[in-house]
């Protein structure tokens, strides 16, 4: 199917961009890599008069890696991501996540931004923002704030962004803990049927800290407080990972759809969970 009939406005800053946005309303969204929204234009899930292309706007691309803080503009790839050497040695679970995220058509076009702000719960960055306690910058009409990627997502597609806000960056201390991203998808270029992002940090052959986010297990990301607190003080043995396991079940609330029950997804899920805190203990 094609889209409906649509304006295509490509303003040269932000100053620009939020002045269509605000003119235009509900009519007008902004347009990132285009490989979320497109999609849902051309199956008419969403009808856009005014879309508000982010392209141009030279300030909202790059990855800045400075005092320990990484900091993405909004507009930066995923194929940008997976290819920054210096990121890759700051934050390797950036990388180990965005090659599992669709194809290597997708990942060229598809923005951090864009997947972030679009609160897809199937979207793999978001509950990997949660897991490195990302912050996202939102510039509006009264300014630019700050929100937590642990407190953005509200339900699906529903987050703390405003209609007329623009998301323009994302900010994250570097890491060096022990990483997984691990990812249950039904074939190659698929969204997850239940993904899981793991850090783990040690100190005298015991957890120190842990953060454990999940993806598509809820209509939300989920950063499950109670499954860290599993983990932390003991040596991640087997008994230890399967106190996290049980407690991130539990803050866990998947629906049936077409990747299967709500009992396959359980399933999944104790399987992911444990694959990706094995993975990151050993690479603590
Ligand atoms: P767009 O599609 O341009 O925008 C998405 C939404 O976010 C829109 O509502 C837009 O208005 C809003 N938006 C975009 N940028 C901003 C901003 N800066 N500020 C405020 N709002 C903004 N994603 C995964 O995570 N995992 C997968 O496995 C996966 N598989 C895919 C498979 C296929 C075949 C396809 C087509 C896509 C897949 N995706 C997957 C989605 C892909 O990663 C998208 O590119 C991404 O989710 C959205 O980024 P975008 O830059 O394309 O955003």
């Amino acid at each position: 199917m094609i889209t409906s009939e649509f304006e295509h406005h490509r303003p040269p800053d932000i100053a620009g961009a939020l002045l269509i946005l605000i003119e235009h309303g509900d009519d007008a969204r902004v347009l990132a890599g285009g490989h979320s929204l497109i999609p849902m234009m051309k199956l008419r899930m969403a009808d856009v008069p005014h879309l508000i292309d982010l392209q141009d706007i030279v300030g909202l691309k790059g990855i800045a890696i400075e005092d320990g803080a990484i900091v993405f503009g909004a507009m930066t790839t995923q194929h940008e991501l997976i290819n920054n050497e210096a990121l890759f040695r700051a934050a390797p679970i950036i990388q180990e996540a965005a090659l599992q995220i669709a194809d290597p058509q997708v990942r060229y076009m598809g923005t951090i931004g864009g997947n972030v702000a679009n609160g897809d719960p199937g979207n793999d960055m978001p509950g990997l923002m949660q897991c490195l306690d990302a912050t996202f910058t939102l510039e509006g009409p009264n300014g630019t704030r700050d929100v937590k990627a642990r407190d953005f997502y509200e339900s699906a597609y529903m987050t703390e962004r405003e209609d007329d806000e623009i998301m323009t960056r994302i900010t994250f201390a570097a890491t060096r803990a022990g990483y997984a991203y691990e990812k249950q998808k039904r074939k190659i270029g698929d969204y997850a049927i239940a993904a899981c992002a793991v850090l783990i940090t040690t100190e005298g052959g015991t957890v120190a800290s842990a953060s454990i986010s999940m993806t598509n297990l809820s209509d939300v990301p989920v950063f499950s407080e109670a499954a860290n607190a599993a983990l932390v003080g003991t040596s991640c043995d087997a008994a230890a990972v399967k106190a996290a396991v049980a407690a991130a079940l539990e803050d866990i609330d998947p629906t049936e759809d077409n990747r299967g029950p709500v009992e396959f997804k359980m399933h999944i899920a104790v399987i992911i969970i444990s694959r990706a805190i094995a993975r990151a203990w050993t690479r603590a």
